[in-house]
């Protein structure tokens, strides 16, 4: 018989930490939970670390990543901060929100991490692990999504291991992510405009509280998100957004007053259909139905983010 290969799933405890930040130094992957959800960490400065990030995932090489930093002043050495950019981490970090700002002369990241960009996206994450993570590892992480190019994010251990397998090299297990929704995405240009390049749980009324004015029209789109396809987030099946009812063959995700196979919250709550968004995908896509339809989701608040996700998916 075969003996058992050890499992590749580690308890974010101490031994489990230094295990993964060993991966890590060596070049490897490890998944990792964030508060949003999780993240396929390797070490930004190294250029075969990252390239086996893009690797695992098939991730096209010109979708750039975001770097994760234990703090502001970790952040400072990698990009330009101004005035706006320390309001804005002194508001949201440790948290949810991703600034894509002037790459710093020297900051020795890989190249592939910016995708030929002039500029870098910048998270500060507040996960317990994520953090004990950066701290033990002492360099940046660039960390996209733990799930096959194109497909629905994880939100926990097990559909990091469902997706990814053998293509990761270790995951802590931090349980379930509890915003589940991706950090939003803000750029700061130099003209003094700003821009939400992604939506997430930091709403963009949040961001408009601290730097004034509103979202800007995106300019060059294409350069300045090359990530974000029309098409993500794929369950791999049709799905039908803003349905009132199941129809013949769907599995049906309901919200509030609508009842569906699985809710994303019965009481209509929209960080908790954050929360569940991409767990009820994963059900949805495993089911024996040949389609998906989703109930229609308020348009407000985190909502706006969890429309944009449920377009990408339907795309
Ligand atoms: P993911 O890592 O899968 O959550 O996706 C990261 C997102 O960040 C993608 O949509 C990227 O296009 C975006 N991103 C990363 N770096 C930059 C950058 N320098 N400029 C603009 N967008 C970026
Ligand atoms: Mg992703």
């Amino acid at each position: 018989m075969e003996p058992t290969k050890p499992s590749k799933v580690h308890l974010p405890d101490s031994a489990g930490l230094i295990r993964a930040a060993s991966v890590i130094r060596e070049g490897g992957t490890v998944a990792v939970p964030t508060e949003t959800v999780y993240g396929l960490a390797a070490r930004a400065d190294d250029d075969a670390a990252v390239a086996g990030i893009y690797r695992a995932k098939g991730r096209p090489d010109f979708n750039p990543l975001i770097v994760h930093v234990p703090d502001v002043t970790a952040a400072e050495c990698l990009a330009e901060f101004d005035d706006r950019a320390r309001a804005l981490a002194a508001a949201f970090w440790p948290g949810p929100l991703t600034m894509v700002l002037p790459l710093r002369e020297g900051a020795g990241l890989a190249a592939a991490v910016s995708a030929g960009l002039p500029t870098v996206a910048l998270r500060c994450p507040a996960h317990p692990v994520m953090q004990a993570l950066l701290k033990t590892c002492g360099f940046p992480l660039a960390a996209p999504s733990a799930n096959r190019s194109g497909g629905v994010s994880p939100t926990s251990a097990s559909h990091v291991a469902a997706s990814l397998g053998e293509r990761v090299d270790l995951i802590l297990d931090g349980g379930e992510t509890r915003q589940g929704i991706e950090s939003t995405i803000v750029g700061l240009r130099s003209d003094y405009t700003w821009s939400v390049l992604r939506p997430g749980p930091i709403t963009e009324a949040d961001i408009a509280t601290v730097l004034g004015g509103h979202s800007a029209a995106m300019t060059s789109a294409r350069i300045e998100a090359p990530g974000q396809l029309a098409s993500h987030y794929a369950p791999g099946k049709p799905v039908r957004l803003d349905a009132t009812e199941g129809r013949e063959g769907e599995f049906l995700i309901g919200f509030g007053a609508i009842c569906g196979n699985v809710t994303l919250s019965a009481k209509g709550d929209l960080a908790e259909a954050a929360a569940r968004l991409y767990a009820c995908l994963h059900v949805a896509a495993a089911a024996p139905h040949p389609r998906i339809a989703v109930a229609p989701i308020a348009d407000h608040g985190i909502g706006v983010a969890i429309n944009d996700r449920l377009r990408r998916a339907a795309a």
